[in-house]
């Protein structure tokens, strides 16, 4: 399969892990910034392939993971009432609230549907004048070029029956936050390769140069990741801290330009709360004042709501890079994919699911023998 099977070659991954153990002289503690490729990281098990020295740490690109509760407890709020239709992508459904999740709303008769695209929420509400079609716009980068698209829509057509519940959370803001805590670990990230094909990478030049991190815009597959790798311990040994991008194939320096213009229109910069970890300066997106009215928490008045996470979920530490999921005293029995406390667990990009569905032991971490990586 084109552009698929050449980035999962076993051979070209061993040449690519001996390489990294004969560079890697020093121990380094890199961070890949996206669920993605944590996932890849842990399914492949390329982590345990590492030299003993070289670290790699979870960082907090799961959208799902990092929407606030609160949040979740005003999706919940909003989807409660009777007039509302209430869309979402999938794994938004099963994130625990305070109390129950949009799930367990849909089987007492809410109206919460499942979308692919928050332009079928924007059908929805041309198709149904007396309903409110609300969309919840979460995610990174990624995802705001087609929210701000479906609002532009809406406004189009003028719809008064259409808004978006919004978290939407930057990147570079979440990677300066983790390299000014007093105990920052990171060393270098792999900065997340489909969040770059929409914003390019000059965000990240500052970042490297002010922090002296080297930032190296990767992608998903085995050998996009144990290249990333690579890169980033040839710059560490060599005493660089510069932005290079492994994901030539999909990213530009510029990104898409036109997918920037439609965030820009649409959307301003604002804090946001992450998950977790707390609120992070100028790192998130609220829709801009000519968009105001699409806005669901205003529409529905759900501010000021009060919100509680589960005590034995340590989902802030994890989001961070600070502890595994196989810390946690619930991994693996109070939680799980089927019973989840925290979104880490919920989320398909969520580092404790991915742990779980890699089967990692909970307890002190299992030695695992170096192996080829497989081409699965
Ligand atoms: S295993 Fe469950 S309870 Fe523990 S941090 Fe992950 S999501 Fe939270």
């Amino acid at each position: 399969m084109r552009y698929l099977d050449e980035y999962r070659d076993p051979a070209l991954a061993r040449r690519l892990l001996d390489e990294i153990h004969t560079t890697a002289i020093r121990p380094w503690t890199l961070m890949e910034v996206c669920g993605g490729q944590t996932h890849t990281i842990v399914r492949q098990g390329i982590d345990t392939l590492l030299p003993a020295g070289l670290r790699m740490i979870h960082g907090p690109g799961c959208p799902v993971c990092v929407t606030p509760l609160e949040l979740i407890d005003k999706a919940l709020a909003v989807a409660a009432r009777p007039e509302v239709v209430f869309t979402s992508y999938g794994d938004m459904l099963r994130v625990p609230g305070t109390g129950t999740d949009l799930l367990a709303l849909r089987a007492r008769s809410c109206d919460v549907r499942v979308v692919y695209s928050p332009l079928d929420a924007v059908r929805l509400a041309e198709r149904h004048p007396d309903r409110q079609v609300v969309f919840f716009a979460v995610g990174f980068e990624t995802t705001a070029p087609a929210n701000a698209m479906a609002v532009l829509r809406a406004h189009q057509l003028r719809l008064p029956n259409f808004s978006v519940l919004v978290s939407h959370v930057l990147v570079p803001p979440a990677m300066t936050a983790l390299l000014d805590a007093p105990d920052r670990r990171v060393q270098g990230f792999l900065a997340a390769g489909h969040v770059c094909a929409v914003m390019g990478w000059t965000e990240y030049e500052p970042i490297a140069h002010r922090y002296q991190v080297p930032v190296v815009v990767t992608g998903f597959e085995p050998l996009d990741l144990l290249e990333g790798v690579l890169m980033a311990v040839r710059q560490l040994e060599a005493g660089h801290a510069r932005v290079e991008n492994q994901y030539a194939r999909a990213v530009h320096r510029d990104g898409n330009v036109r997918a920037r213009e439609a965030i820009r229109r649409v959307f301003r910069v604002c804090d946001r709360a992450w998950r977790g970890i707390g609120t992070i300066p100028d790192s998130g997106l609220a829709l801009a004042d000519e968009f105001a009215r699409y806005d669901a928490e205003t529409r529905f008045d759900v501010a000021g709501l009060t919100a509680r996470e589960h005590p034995a979920c340590i989902a802030g530490d994890i989001l961070t890079g600070a502890r595994e999921p196989t810390d946690c005293t619930a991994y693996g029995a109070a939680c799980t994919p089927r019973t989840p406390l925290g979104a880490p667990m919920v989320s398909t990009e969520g580092t404790c699911a991915a742990y779980h569905s890699a089967g990692r032991a909970a307890g002190p971490f299992p030695v695992v023998l170096p192996a080829p990586v497989r081409s699965s």
